[in-house]
């Protein structure tokens, strides 16, 4: 994942403006700032995450279904602009991933976060305008990268290589990873 994507300090804004709107988001245990991060731990511990907020209600107004997986991200104008014009899932498949998958792992402790769409907040960070997107669960797509994690596990304990995304580390997506080194350091 590009290293730029998780909401920082721009997320705490969106955070008081959704609850100003009225949502009842929580983005920690409790909702303390020292409370524990939502998220989950499958495999031993080898496949997990932390997601950024759990909506528990929102006004009926909304018309949103709760409770709802709530992902931000913040990303360039260009990046945005794609965003709003064609939506999470056209304009970043790897975000629309990775939503599906955390509505499916969350499903055991957070019942019923499969059922409603997550709500996806995306902020321009050139102007600080948001979009929010409401992203239906695609069971399909959480089973394919769920299968897909555990194709990497079983081929890492097999100590087979698998074939990288590029084949030059120049690659833009190798040059915002964090494994680069590790990963082009490695014997082809
Ligand atoms: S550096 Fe390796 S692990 Fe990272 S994106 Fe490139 S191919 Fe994938």
């Amino acid at each position: 994942m590009p290293a730029n994507a998780r909401c920082s300090s721009s997320s705490h804004l969106a955070i008081r403006w959704l609850r100003a709107a009225g949502l009842d988001l929580y983005t920690r245990k409790g909702n303390r700032p020292d409370g524990d991060q939502f998220g989950f731990s499958v495999a031993g511990g080898r496949i997990r995450g932390h997601v950024d907020g759990i909506v528990a209600a929102a006004p009926a107004a909304l018309g949103l279904r709760t409770p709802a997986l709530w992902e931000c991200k913040t990303m360039n104008a260009k990046n945005w602009r794609a965003c709003v014009k064609d939506g999470v899932a056209v304009s970043k498949p790897v975000y629309a991933a990775q939503i599906a998958i955390y509505q499916a792992y969350m499903e055991p402790s957070v019942p019923g976060i499969s059922s409603a769409p997550a709500l996806y907040t995306a902020i321009n960070k050139d102007t600080a305008e948001l979009h929010h997107e409401q992203v239906a669960f695609d069971a399909d797509l959480a089973q394919r990268m769920s299968d897909r994690a555990v194709r990497i596990l079983q081929a890492t304990d097999a100590g087979e290589l698998l074939p990288r995304i590029a084949a030059s580390r120049d690659f833009f997506e190798c040059r915002f990873c964090a494994h680069t080194d590790r990963c082009w350091g490695l014997a082809a």
